[in-house]
């Protein structure tokens, strides 16, 4: 007898997901802010605990947490959700709306609000999770279950890779992970390649030798010597680049001195770049130094810039094999996948889990908008407020079935028996 299709075979395990619904909710009343997924992180432990066949391990990388689930020889697939809203003032007027208030790093009281849907990949791992253990005799394998802290900020991945994620659980052969987007909800799409480009910001310190306005021979003027690199900075893309390739560069603030008659003692750049290949960004990088580090050098500047990184996101790349695989099972399954979705300038560390091992990734966006709202905008033209608005209101069904059905897939894709 042939083997059912991996869509019949999850029909046939595919939970009641009501409860998943309170879940959810619970969720999004109860945001918190980066590196502050206390509580949240409590929830999510104890939820996997409850499925009792996870081997769970908490505050790695912060509130970063893992569950393994050994089941039997095979290969190791990782799937990943982000924990961490943001400090943005609800205003969905939804019956489970956020009132969350919370310090943020400065100590600065902020409004909470999960603006970016990270409450429903929470929710959608925790009930794909149920599935796969309900379903466990139809796959064999090792599932990893990953809620990753701080994605907003861009440090959860990097921080929980290097607090040695992968000495504490199995090195997976596969990595996933989902985001909802402001698309039609029940849609969902993915794409070989890059999928999410790269978004670094930086601050440079450039010093000088301050002085008198009307002494400049006795000085080092770091405002001419930083003029010189906001323009020098500009030959990056144009000269150095690929034309082919994604990259953008801007120097977003630049400050020096506090009055026009003294020569200031330096200059402070705010420097944003965008790339989708990592290649690309190492060449920006390195473009960026050289270019400031010789501009200091002409000036006579009398001490070595400082290069301070403030945000990193490495580009988001699908392994195309995997991609495909993927791309296939989504194919035979839903009514509306797209396997050639277009590439979003959003940005999400996801990938560093898969990049610090070189282990191949897929990343796929899931509708979350009202089919309704969806519908009467494209009629009207009107904006739907997407991630980050203050009013992002992911409708909940069909968007958490389609993203717990996704991870259901991916895994058992790769581990069915
Ligand atoms: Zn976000
Ligand atoms: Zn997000």
């Amino acid at each position: 007898m042939a083997k059912a299709s991996l869509s019949d075979l999850l029909r046939t395990g595919s939970l009641d997901l009501a409860p998943y619904e309170d879940v959810y909710k619970d969720f999004h009343l109860h945001p918190e802010l980066s590196r502050q997924e206390k509580s949240t992180s409590e929830k999510v432990a104890a939820h996997l605990a409850q499925l009792k066949v996870f081997d769970i391990q908490i505050n790695i990388g912060g509130y970063g947490l893992v569950g393994v689930f050994k089941n039997g020889p095979g290969k190791t697939v990782l799937l990943r959700a982000d924990m961490d809203a943001l400090p943005v003032k609800e205003l969905t007027g939804l019956p489970y709306a956020s009132s969350v208030t919370m310090r943020d790093a400065d100590g600065i009281e902020k409004p909470v609000m999960h603006a970016c849907g990270h409450d429903m990949h929470m929710t959608c791992l925790l009930a794909a999770a149920e599935t796969l253990v309900k379903m466990q005799d139809a796959w064999s394998g090792t599932l990893i279950t990953l809620f990753q802290p701080d994605e907003e900020r861009g440090g959860g991945a990097q921080a929980m890779v290097d607090d040695d994620l992968y000495s504490k659980i199995p090195v997976p052969d596969y990595v996933f992970g989902q985001h909802v987007m402001r698309m039609r909800a029940g849609t969902i799409g993915s794409r070989p390649g890059t999928i999410m480009a790269a978004a670094d910001s930086m601050k440079i310190t450039v010093f000088g030798r301050g002085g008198h306005g009307s002494q400049p021979h006795q000085t080092v003027d770091p405002v001419l010597l930083a003029a010189h690199i906001v323009v020098r900075l500009q030959s990056i893309v144009s000269r150095e680049i690929d034309p082919s390739d994604l990259a953008v560069l801007t120097v977003g603030s630049l400050q020096a001195g506090q009055t026009e008659n003294i020569i200031a003692d330096r200059a402070e750049l705010g420097v944003d770049f965008r790339s989708a290949k990592l290649e690309t960004r190492e060449k920006l990088i390195l473009a960026i130094k050289r270019i400031v580090e010789a501009e200091c050098a002409a000036s006579g500047s009398p001490k070595p810039p400082v290069f301070t990184p403030t945000r990193r996101f490495p580009p988001t790349n699908n392994d195309s094999d995997l991609a495909s695989l993927v791309a296939a099972s989504f194919e035979s399954h839903f009514d509306s996948f797209d396997a050639d979705t277009p590439r979003t300038n959003v940005s999400e560390d996801f990938s560093t889990l898969a990049t610090c091992r070189n282990i191949p990734s897929v990343f796929w966006l899931t509708g979350c908008i009202d089919p309704e709202i969806w519908d009467n905008a494209q009629s009207s033209g009107e904006e739907i407020p997407g991630n980050h608005s203050a009013l992002f209101a992911p409708v909940i069904q069909p968007t958490m079935k389609v993203g717990v059905d996704a991870l259901c897939l991916s895994v058992l894709t790769f581990l069915r028996k």
